[in-house]
């Protein structure tokens, strides 16, 4: 590889790739770059990592891996697919690795699943060097829209029983989908007894994020749940996600039939157990950052 590709850096004859937190440098040993292009959006790379195997790789930053992937598509997915009784429309806003999807069509009772995916290049490069993640096969439920999500919220019609907000990090194109108005078109697109979950980064490193979500939904539901996964590739490896719903809340015991490595009934009803430090970070009162 004579020319380096973006966002690796060669050290002693190997590449590294370096995720850059405020004070905190974390590098992952990169053996094979695989896919790497320059989309209208961002930077999309696929590469075979030495800790997490195969990886999606968006702007320098990891997405999903073979290795651990599952844990966040199972708990983005379960989690709101058991606390909702039986969600037959499911809207999917990001989410192009396909690894939430995947697990959301694992029910049989789920009619159509709508994914709006901003970059066709994500979704078009997972599926040929990711299908441990992203299925092989094209399950004709899923109907995949490449826009961006916070324009397709806003002309959509719904209703959806349930809504999956699978964004990247709050930068670039996925800043909209972290802002009050984005939720407000979501609260409308929701049927009356239906609920979303978003990701909201890391409440060690970004706090920020999850006060902000927080606040935005707590004034449009009734009920708003932060829970936690932990996620290794992601930098401290703690990650929050939300759940929003008008009715439902408690999480309903998962169908022997759906298989999961992460999410059981529970883990997912374990994870809304916050530990008091993570309380004190993502409440409106709490650190800045
Ligand atoms: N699991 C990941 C994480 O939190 O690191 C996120 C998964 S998924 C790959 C995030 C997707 O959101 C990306 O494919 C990105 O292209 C997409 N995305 C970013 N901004 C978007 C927007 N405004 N509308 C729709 N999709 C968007």
């Amino acid at each position: 590889m004579n020319r380096l590709p973006k966002h690796l850096t060669r050290l002693g004859g190997e590449l590294w790739l370096t995720d850059d937190e405020p004070g905190l440098l974390t590098s992952v040993r990169i053996t094979d770059v695989l896919f790497e292009a320059q989309s209208p959006f961002q930077h999309v790379m696929i590469a075979d990592t030495v800790p997490f195997g195969r990886a999606l790789i968006l702007d320098g930053i990891i997405q999903t891996t073979v290795a651990e992937g599952f844990i966040y598509n199972e708990m983005i997915a379960h989690v709101p697919l058991s606390v909702h009784p039986r969600a037959e429309r499911v809207l999917i806003i990001g989410g192009g690795d396909l690894g939430a999807a995947r697990e959301v069509l694992k029910y049989p009772f789920v009619r159509s699943v709508d994914l709006v995916e901003i970059d066709q290049t994500v979704v078009e490069a997972s599926r040929r060097y990711l299908p441990e993640i992203a299925g092989e096969a094209l399950d004709p439920r899923l109907r995949l829209h490449f826009e961006d999500g916070a324009r397709f919220a806003a002309r959509a019609d719904g209703p959806y029983d349930v809504i999956i907000v699978d964004a990247a990090d709050p930068i670039g194109p996925a800043t909209v989908l972290f802002e009050s108005p984005f939720y407000e078109a979501l609260a409308r697109l929701l049927a009356e007894d239906g609920l979303l979950v978003a990701q909201t980064d890391s409440p060690f490193h970004h706090p920020e994020t999850a006060r902000r979500t927080l606040r935005a939904l707590e004034a449009l539901f009734p009920i708003v749940r932060p829970y936690l996964a932990v996620v290794p590739s992601y930098p401290s490896g703690l990650w929050l996600f939300t759940l929003a719903s008008r009715r439902y809340e408690a999480v309903r015991p998962l169908d022997p039939g759906i298989r999961t490595r992460y999410a059981t009934t529970d883990v997912m009803r374990a994870a809304f157990a916050l530990p008091p430090y993570v309380v004190e970070r993502i409440r409106p009162e709490g650190p800045s950052g």
